[in-house]
C-alpha cells in the first residue's frame, strides 16, 4: 500500500475528514463514509494527482496520519478501546499485536450492554449510528440520536445479564 503518497494527498486527507463526525474529545467519533462487513471504515484513499487510488480501511489511514506513516510497521494492528469499529477518534486508538486484538475481543464480547453484544452484529450497529445521524437536524438531536442508536442494539437494557 502507497501509505506516503496517500497520507501526502490533500485532497485524500480532506475527504477523509469530511467522513468523520468530530465529537466532545472523549467521544466516538463516528465514520459517516461506507463501512465493510465488520462495521469498520472505508474509502478511496488517492486522486488524480497522485495517479494512483487505493479503497483503504478509514482507521489505518486516520491512525497513520495522526502517528505517522511507519506507525503501524511489523505487522501491529490498530485496537479500538471503545470497540467501536467505525470510531475514528485517535485518542481511542491503540496499536497492538493481532494476538492483542484477539484479547481484547474475547475478555469484552460478553459484557452486558457492550458493543460487542450488539443484537444487531458491527456493522448493523454502524449502519444504525450512520442512520440515526442522518436524520438528526441539530448537534443536540445528533447526540440523542446516536445514544438512542446505540441502545437500541441491547433490547434487553444494558445493565440486564444477556439471555443469549
Ligand atoms: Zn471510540
Amino acid at each position: 500500500m502507497p501509505w506516503a503518497v496517500l497520507l501526502g494527498d490533500q485532497d485524500t486527507v480532506t475527504r477523509y475528514w469530511s467522513h468523520v463526525l468530530r465529537r466532545a474529545a472523549d467521544a466516538c467519533w463516528f465514520w459517516l463514509g461506507g463501512l465493510t462487513d465488520t462495521g469498520h471504515g472505508t474509502f478511496r484513499a488517492g486522486s488524480h494527482t497522485t495517479g494512483t487510488s487505493r479503497v483503504v480501511p478509514a482507521h489505518l489511514y486516520g491512525y497513520r496520519l495522526a502517528h505517522g506513516v511507519d506507525a503501524l510497521a511489523g505487522g501491529l494492528v490498530v485496537r479500538h478501546r471503545c470497540d467501536e469499529p467505525p470510531c475514528q477518534n485517535p485518542a481511542h486508538w491503540l496499536a497492538g499485536s493481532r494476538g492483542d486484538n484477539n484479547r481484547d475481543a474475547a475478555a469484552r464480547r460478553h459484557l452486558s450492554g457492550h458493543p460487542l453484544t450488539d443484537v444487531r452484529g458491527a456493522a448493523g450497529r454502524a449502519r444504525a449510528v450512520q442512520a440515526a445521524i442522518a436524520t438528526a437536524a441539530s448537534p443536540d438531536e445528533i447526540e440523542a440520536a446516536i445514544a438512542a442508536a446505540l441502545a437500541a442494539g441491547h433490547p434487553g437494557g444494558a445493565h440486564q445479564d444477556a439471555l443469549w
